[in-house]
């Protein structure tokens, strides 16, 4: 980072003063036109750069890294722990494809191991159950030269995997090549076998119709309005209920946020058997090879600024990078005969301002060129960073990509597609620093940067079904993506949104958060809401990002803080005064969340407005001593106790004591997890503050919102462990949940259910 910093420092004296800003174009053109010996030294910094960034790179070290794993994974897949019972069983096998992934990864681009890798963990994923990707494995092994003489075995895998998965086509193709293989005895008894699989599975598919797996659009409730000087906002075309999907819209961008490995097409969050690009130093990742496939497009021109490491570096522009190589294809047509990059830019800007047609969907690019940016509000110094930035992707693609060949066609010089894709990227940068989102989901609590959630084989029974007691360890929100979603981002901003935004993968999914109205306008919050924030808290970044002073109707009313002081009520501990207040905010303070700050902070004292006493608040401290100490029973006996004093000091649903129960949960399931077992009392007591506490989180963020679902792992848990009482409405009501879960993790919990929960 700091070469990135020292090169941008050099390049930002090269092109001092900047010009007043008119627009993207105009700014990046600039750039391009330097003076000759300015403008030399200027490219040739970035150049440097690009060169310096390429880090060595020994393919034997990577083919001996991966074949230790690989040996690791041999050892313990072999190891016979069939005595153990079969979760022990499980353990193993999952302990493997968890071990031979590793060599996967680390095999890089060093095929004789990586063919070797692949094949390995595809017998042990087709033993765990996960077949579709084992018979992945198994075409990637055969990809990467795995040795001739031995591909009959993994054919075989893969016929058996085909079987599995009831694919006739697949099936037929295997068995087809087997038979021109020569083979002994044994693998040609296999193969008539397989052959008679096959025609059962034939004669049973003209039985059964094919599943229409259409995907499922909610029905269109809202309706996008333009009007002059407003803009363009979206309202509601007729009454919507709360909780309905309103819309989903599918992201044709996205990128991993903190270089996460997810899948970089579909953005699957909970992979078994990652296939990376071998290329790019284990910092891309698939589910399967259908996504590398679909991603080839645009990964081939990303690939040389992973290995570079370059493209963490550029932040928010990396997005943008992506938003261009995507759309690219769908704008070409229309900048083909354009003369020289100023005509291109007309273009843009022209295709920006057009309406939309009512009679057809409006395509994602246009869409995205359709957003609104604040780069011209934007200070100086950060104009001129997305400006190096986007200069430096330029170059990139020039210089360590063939990307510019596609427009040696085109009327326009090479030199103005070069300019005009600068431009691009910038602009792109511009619209995503309002409109960029973040999309999340449910994660394995604590999991290692190069772990996967799925080959946790203390988590998982088998494919997709935890072991009892382990729900909540699937409980952590993680941000995962920085995408792209034109639609939703037509949105206007409000402190009460009507919508909540859940992500299923790269697919955002809107539901109404409260009853719409026909004709009432549809708003999105930016920034924490208005139960969740002071105005003086959430008006600073609408102020600097979104460059407005929010005047929604929470925040104009007289007293816009009264929907976040409400979790916010103490008694007094005076005992001559116990007045019920609410701390009055001091001129700097932006929470009332005393808690968090470290003790001697000044913020960090309360005070009753009605007898002045400061608050002690000696209890806290009593509280975080026993959660210290709640491996031992008579120490959890007192808590649970300490936890039902709290309702003298903490009123309603505070938002202290929805934390503190939190802390409870927490803390005594981490002492199950290290083996310390509860007995019925716990149960009862757990059940009751979680109770309390997703009651205090549904009136705080709501009943359907990712925190609330988060929570509700642990209280399936104890459902599901103590066989203790609880109403087929309670049962009912949290099944309902499931709806507002990401499809991966829907499955997830569903089994979960079924397995331990539902009681016949
Ligand atoms: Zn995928
Ligand atoms: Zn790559
Ligand atoms: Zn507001
Ligand atoms: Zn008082």
């Amino acid at each position: 980072m700091d070469r990135l910093a020292k090169v941008f420092t050099q390049q930002d004296e090269l092109i001092a003063p900047v010009a007043a800003y008119q627009n993207e174009y105009e700014a990046i053109k600039a750039l391009h036109s330097l003076p000759g010996e300015k403008r030399q030294h200027f490219q040739e910094l970035t150049l440097k750069l690009l060169d310096d960034l390429e880090q060595p790179h020994i393919r034997e070290s990577c083919a001996e890294r991966s074949r230790q794993w690989r040996e690791q994974g041999n050892l313990l897949f072999r190891s016979s722990s069939k005595d153990l019972g079969s979760d022990a069983d499980a353990e193993r096998v999952l302990g493997a494809c968890r071990l031979y992934t590793k060599a996967v990864l680390a095999a890089e681009d060093a095929e004789s191991e990586l063919c070797l890798a692949f094949a390995n963990r595809g017998m042990a994923l087709q033993e765990y159950g996960y077949y579709q990707e084992a018979y992945d494995d198994c075409a990637n092994a055969l990809d990467c030269g795995y040795p001739v003489k031995l591909q009959h075995k993994v054919i075989f895998r893969q016929a058996h995997c085909a079987w599995k998965l009831k694919r006739i086509e697949q099936l037929a193709e295997h068995i087809l090549c087997l038979e021109k293989l020569e083979l002994n005895e044994s693998f040609r008894q296999q193969l008539e076998d397989l052959k008679r699989s096959l025609e059962l599975l034939q004669s049973q598919s003209s039985n059964d119709k094919s599943v229409n797996d259409q995907e499922k659009t909610g029905p269109i409730h809202e309706i996008v309005t333009e009007s002059g000087s407003r803009g363009r906002y979206m309202i509601a075309k007729e009454a919507i209920p709360q909780g309905k999907i309103i819309f989903r819209e599918q992201a044709t961008c996205f990128v991993p946020l903190e270089q996460r490995l997810i899948c970089q097409q579909c953005a699957a969050s909970l992979l078994c058997a990652p296939i990376p690009c071998p290329q790019c130093r284990q910092r891309v990742v698939y589910c399967s090879r259908q996504c590398r496939e679909r991603h080839k497009p645009i990964h081939k021109f990303e690939c040389a600024a992973y290995r570079k490491d370059l493209l963490k570096m550029v932040g928010v522009s990396h997005l943008a990078l992506r938003m261009v190589l995507s759309y690219m294809p769908s704008m070409l047509p229309k900048l083909q005969e354009c003369p020289d990059s100023s005509e291109m830019w007309a273009t843009i800007t022209t295709l920006a301002k057009g309406a939309d047609n009512e009679n057809e969907p409006t395509p994602q690019y246009l869409q995205s060129l359709r957003m609104i940016s604040h780069l011209d509000k934007a200070p100086q110094a950060e104009l001129v960073y997305h400006m190096l930035c986007a200069n430096l992707l330029q170059l990139y693609l020039k210089d360590c990509t063939n990307f510019f060949d596609q427009f040696q066609a085109m009327t326009a010089p090479i030199e103005d597609w070069h300019l005009f894709l600068a431009a691009l990227i910038l602009r792109s940068a511009g619209q995503l620093l309002v409109n960029g989102h973040v999309g999340d989901a449910l994660l394995p609590v604590d999991l290692e940067a190069s772990e996967f959630g799925l080959l946790q084989p203390e988590m998982w029974l088998k494919p997709r079904h935890l072991k009892l007691g382990q729900m909540h360890n699937l409980s952590q929100t993680e941000p995962l993506t920085a995408i792209n979603l034109p639609y939703l981002s037509l949105c206007n901003h409000a402190c009460a949104p009507s919508i909540r935004t859940k992500f299923d993968g790269c697919t955002a999914v809107c539901q109404s958060a409260v009853e719409l109205e026909a004709g009432e306008e549809i708003f999105n919050c930016y920034t924490m809401d208005y139960k969740r924030s002071m105005i003086r808290q959430r008006s600073q970044p609408l102020q600097q990002v979104y460059k407005f002073d929010c005047s929604c109707e929470k925040c104009t009313r007289s007293d816009p803080d009264q929907d976040y002081l409400k979790f916010h009520r103490y008694r007094c501990e005076n005992p001559n005064c116990l007045q019920e207040f609410v701390p009055k905010p001091l001129p700097h303070q932006t929470n009332l969340n005393w808690w968090m700050h470290p003790p001697d902070a000044t913020v960090a004292s309360v005070c009753c407005p009605v007898c002045k006493e400061t608050q002690a608040f000696s209890w806290y401290n009593d509280f975080l001593c026993l959660i210290d100490c709640c491996g031992e029973a008579k120490a959890r006996r007192a808590l649970y106790k300490a936890f039902d004093g709290l309702d003298k000091w903490l009123l309603e649903h505070h938002i202290l004591k929805g934390k503190l129960a939190e802390m409870i949960i927490e803390a005594c399931f981490a002492e199950m997890d290290e083996g310390c077992v509860l007995d019925d009392v716990d149960y009862e007591n757990l059940m009751r503050i979680i109770g309390t506490q997703l009651e205090g989180t549904a009136a705080h963020s709501g009943g359907t919102s990712m925190e609330y679902l988060s929570q509700m792992t642990y209280l399936w848990d104890l459902w599901a462990l103590s066989k203790c009482k609880r109403s087929d409405q309670q049962q009912q009501e949290m099944r309902g949940k499931l709806e507002y879960l990401a499809g991966e993790q829907r499955e997830i919990f569903e089994n979960y259910y079924n397995d331990f929960i539902v009681q016949q």
